[in-house]
């Protein structure tokens, strides 16, 4: 398997490339808007093609590139069938295997950041999205956030990997890229193995963030696979700076 790891630095989004070597075919989990051409440009260099962009869930930080990525080079958009999205090609569901050519990922649904939050497992590795980051966890306080929900997911569905299992989150904000489900296990202060449902949601209950400021334009957007809203208030300009540095016509 051909593998990159991507990084989109305004929303401290990890972007995977993930191609199948016999068919050429390629998959983009996660792929940002605002770095779309850089991530289509590795897809080309490695000679590949894309057959499909894959989210993990309804972003609420930044817009996913799925719809511009198929209008650029006709790449299928795979995306969580929980959520019903018109603008789907593939909709993904726990126990059917998504095939990228010779690549079978196997999806887990992992509600908790929102409902229908899937990671996606593929051999050694697992793209946890915003279920299980490297010593913490996405917020669970929108979009039908539940932490009873996503202490499930995360200690009964994710820890039941194995320990070397290679956890790829969908976010980091201090510059790590990789952690393993052993390591998560013992380290991660919110989900690790000591910590109980009740601390948990205590710990989650007192994170106090602050209101997220691009979530009103990217969950109708990210509802749409990737609309870029029209009229965006100049200090969130560039979240859509993909749309108005190369004008699509
Ligand atoms: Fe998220």
């Amino acid at each position: 398997m051909i593998f990159r790891q991507l990084f989109e630095p305004l929303s401290s989004t990890y972007t995977y490339l993930l191609g199948c070597e016999e068919t050429g075919q390629a998959v983009l989990i996660d792929p940002v808007i605002a770095s779309m051409d850089r991530d289509l440009e590795q897809v080309h260099r490695l000679g590949l093609t894309l057959a499909f962009s894959l989210d993990t869930h309804i972003h609420a930080d930044h817009i996913t590139a799925a719809l511009e990525l198929k209008h650029k080079v006709g790449s299928q958009i795979a995306a969580p069938a929980f959520d019903r999205l018109v603008c789907a090609d593939v909709g993904i569901e726990e126990g059917v295997p998504f095939k990228v050519g010779s690549l079978a990922l196997q999806p887990l649904h992992t509600p908790g950041h929102t409902d229908g939050h899937f990671a996606y497992f593929l051999g050694d590795r697992l793209f946890t999205g915003d279920a299980l980051l490297i010593e913490g966890c996405g917020r669970t306080d929108f979009q039908n956030g539940n932490a009873d929900a996503l202490f499930k997911s995360v200690r009964e569905k994710l820890f039941t990997l194995l320990d070397d299992t290679l956890v790829y989150p969908a976010h980091d904000y201090k510059d790590r890229r990789v952690s393993t489900i052993g390591q998560e296990k013992k380290r991660n202060p919110r989900l690790g193995e000591d910590k109980t449902l009740e601390e948990f949601k205590t710990i989650m209950a007192g994170l106090n963030l602050p209101y997220p400021k691009f979530i009103d334009h990217a969950v109708p957007g990210n509802q749409q696979c990737g609309v870029c809203p029209s009229h965006l208030p100049d200090d969130l300009a560039r979240y859509c700076a993909q749309m108005t540095d190369s004008p699509q016509g």
